[in-house]
């Protein structure tokens, strides 16, 4: 009973502390514009209920919203990581393609949906 008290606690403080780092990196991202690194994994943006990452096409402006529960890659890869490989579908051609810049994380979906060549689409 006190054990389970004690690991749903440190679960729960784990989360914050996630929650706490996700965040901070978030606000580094929006206010300054970075630097993208170090940041956190994408366990820990899930985990403390940080699952989407906004980023935006570097040449059409486009935004769109990325669900990173959705990305095929280990849970321990910091999110910085995933910038280089993201694409804009409409921009991107056979031999070259804009980069995409990381804005914010957040809870929720709040713009448009992801729409662009998934990292995993290459491979
Ligand atoms: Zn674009």
């Amino acid at each position: 009973m006190c054990a389970e008290i004690r690991a749903r606690g440190a679960r729960k403080a784990a989360r914050e502390a996630d929650r706490a780092e996700a965040h901070a990196w978030s606000v580094r991202m929006e206010g300054y514009g970075g630097p993208a690194q170090p940041s956190p994994t994408i366990r820990q943006c899930l985990n403390g209920g940080l699952g989407w990452l906004e980023v935006e096409c570097s040449r059409c402006k486009t935004r769109a919203s990325l669900p990173l529960d959705a990305i095929r890659r280990l849970r321990d890869t910091p999110i910085w990581k995933l910038e280089a490989s993201l694409k804009c579908r409409s921009c991107r051609t056979r031999r070259h393609a804009p980069p995409v810049r990381m804005i914010k994380l957040a809870e929720a979906r709040q713009i448009t949906p992801y729409k662009w060549v998934h990292p995993d689409e290459e491979r």
